[in-house]
């Protein structure tokens, strides 16, 4: 009954600034929500997260064996932006704090620049996906992706209608695409531990991966 009565509370600041969706559910996750109580140190970040005006669902933690796991980790439903609310396509669950980096990254560095750079505020980002069970590639260490921990990005969809994404726009975009995306970059270098894109190897040419650990390794 305590962890009830310490949920509770939570609940209902989560619900209070619309961060409880409504149970609407784009494709299936392994979950059971029965008698699901996000530990205490998961609820300090899920409430940080509803400050930031994400729409999400907390999910329990899950153990896949082999070291992968999703712990305090949660199914992003969309972000917000200055003016609008952001679409996030194809994620899959990532961890509390990278979900809360990443909407303050989607809105101050990605929404702002389509703004100022490309005249149209931004509506979508479309992932390539984030938890992934396996190893660095070319390596046997365990990837980001193993525990949540990594968002991979591959196009920018505006309000206006323009798709930028990675692969077009990096090296063959218009001038004003490829400032965008060089920028974008940049911003998320500030935020996030490791960044790495087309400059950094073959295996990213179509896409960012974004993770928090790591210290400022920006390619
Ligand atoms: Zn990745």
């Amino acid at each position: 009954m305590r962890r009830i009565a310490l949920l509770l509370p939570l609940l209902a600041t989560l619900a209070a600034c619309g961060a409880i969706p409504d149970g609407r559910q784009s494709e299936p996750l392994r979950r059971s929500t029965q008698h699901f109580t996000p530990r205490p140190e998961a609820r300090a970040c899920l409430a940080s997260l509803g400050k930031t005006n994400a729409s999400f669902t907390p999910l329990p933690d899950q153990y896949y064996g082999s070291g992968c796991s999703a712990l305090n980790a949660v199914k992003l439903e969309s972000l917000r932006g200055d003016y609008s609310r952001l679409g996030v396509g194809n994620l899959g669950p990532v961890t509390c704090p990278l979900a809360e980096t990443f909407a303050a990254w989607a809105r101050f560095g990605v929404d702002r620049a389509a703004r100022q750079m490309l005249g149209s505020p931004l509506a979508r980002i479309e992932t390539m996906g984030s938890y992934n069970c396996r190893t660095v590639a070319g390596s046997s260490r365990l990837s980001a992706h193993a525990t949540a921990n990594a968002i991979d990005i591959g196009a920018f969809v505006l309000a206006d209608g323009r798709r930028i994404s990675v692969q077009g726009g990096w090296n063959s975009g218009t001038s004003q695409e490829r400032a965008f995306l060089h920028a974008i970059h940049q911003s998320a270098c500030k935020r996030f531990g490791t960044v790495l894109g087309p400059a950094y190897n073959a295996a990213h040419h179509d896409h960012f991966h974004l993770e928090l650990s790591g210290r400022s390794f920006c390619r």
